[in-house]
């Protein structure tokens, strides 16, 4: 225990943010699924970039133009590496999660999707991995099918097995969900829709951070994900996609860099993964990123996932001494995110009773409207941890709720 709580003072240690006190007290910081904090390694990388060599990268030829091509390049090559894709041609870089999603939609709907195919979506999707499927299906005629989930939030994918079959253009799902935490058993969704040829796309952005990500074992047709979940700057995503899929789809956007010749009668695009990549691209974002994935490997994601795990099972035999808990998303495979709900209580109230006492957590739907529906509820009260919290920490939200409770009911 000793051990672990060393290694935990180290690992704070690299996060500034943490050591704050917000209204009068020590910072809790539980809303990692929103944002995870980041460490000074990764702050200082964007300012390196500032003070050192800004400018825009490709094509340039004076020096300072080739040392930020080479970092925003080496930090695609590292991504690649880090989520195990076959080639870095395959990794473009995008503004986050939500982004990567409506780029698949509007680029493969496009092209692959008729009037009368299929999306399938599951019950637990964030609002990114529903309404871009919804807007492609309703310009093309497309009908969005929904894999049911039970009342633990587990999918009951045997609908989905049951319906498969080449009129599904695609079938989008999410890895962790993040207002349930469930884990989704998406491997088994892969080899299932691959047996008709039904690409897959999956939600990364509450797996990346948490565990070992991949996409060749998954074989997954894409992967998205988003930087500032996993420790890196906001604005900065990634869509992981298959070299088949990548060249086959259209541009989703046009402008410079994603060109190969351009006249008023014709232009010939770039070759992946420039042709996805309009315009001057987040250089910085991309060298925050890569910095963020050099911390997560020296951490090690399975010292990461491990330690996750432990906070996860600390805090729910914590919570379960306080009475009148209902737990939404019970899942037996689950990330480290607690969603619940005082009996009597608003969410919102307690999310507010909870930051007076200086602990952050979100209160809401999540982004997950249609999750909401399912059970019936307003919303929940959200803790999403990260490896840098603490037992301690996971004390004083239990003595947080305590508090809420005598002062609500
Ligand atoms: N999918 C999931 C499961 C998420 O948790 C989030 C962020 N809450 C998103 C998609 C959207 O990510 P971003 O806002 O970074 O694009």
């Amino acid at each position: 225990m000793e051990k672990v709580n060393d290694i935990t003072t180290l690992w704070r240690k690299q996060f500034p943010i943490l050591t704050q006190q917000v209204n009068g007290k020590p910072l809790v910081y539980f809303d990692n699924a929103a944002t995870s904090q980041k460490p000074l390694r990764v702050i200082q990388s964007l300012s390196d970039y500032y003070t050192r060599y800004n400018s825009n990268v490709h094509r340039g030829v004076h020096t300072l133009s080739q040392m930020a091509t080479d970092a925003f390049e080496e930090a695609r090559e590292l991504t690649a590496s880090f989520i195990h894709a076959g080639e870095k041609e395959e990794v473009i870089f995008t503004k986050g999660t939500t982004d990567s999603i409506n780029l698949v939609a509007q680029s493969f709907g496009e092209k692959f999707l008729q009037a009368g195919k299929e999306i399938w979506i599951s019950a637990m999707e964030h609002h990114a991995n529903i309404v871009p499927w919804q807007m492609i299906c309703e310009k093309k005629g497309a009908k969005l099918k929904v894999i049911p989930m039970n009342r633990e939030g587990v999918l009951l994918t045997e609908e989905l097995y049951q319906n498969l079959s080449e009129n599904i253009a695609l079938i989008a799902v999410t890895h962790v969900s993040n207002s349930l935490g469930t884990i989704n058993p998406v491997k088994e969704i892969i080899a299932r829709a691959h047996t008709f040829g039904i690409p897959v796309l999956v939600d990364g952005a509450q797996a990346v951070p948490h565990m070992s990500v991949n996409v060749q074992e998954l074989d997954c047709d894409f992967y998205c994900f988003s930087a500032h979940k996993m420790y890196g700057p906001t604005g900065i995503g990634v869509l992981y996609g298959k070299r088949k899929w990548l060249e086959a789809m259209p541009p989703y956007q046009g402008g410079g860099d994603m060109i190969e010749t351009v006249t008023f009668e014709k232009t010939d695009y770039n070759v992946i993964p420039f042709k996805f990549e309009a315009g001057t691209p987040h250089i910085e974002g991309a060298i925050g990123l890569a910095e963020a994935i050099r911390f997560i490997q020296e951490t090690g994601i399975e010292n990461i996932e491990k330690r996750e795990q432990e906070l996860l099972h600390y805090a729910m035999e914590k919570l379960s001494e306080i009475e009148g808990i209902t737990y939404i998303g019970t899942a037996p495979e689950k990330a480290a995110v607690i969603s619940f709900l005082i009996e009597g209580a608003h969410p919102y109230d307690v999310g507010f009773i909870l930051d007076k006492q200086g602990i952050a957590v979100r209160t809401g739907h999540h982004c997950t409207q249609p999750v909401m529906q399912f059970f019936d509820i307003p919303g929940t009260v959200r803790a999403s941890f990260a490896f840098y919290n603490t037992e301690e920490e996971i004390g004083r939200l239990a003595e947080g709720i305590q508090k809420a409770k005598n002062m609500l009911l």
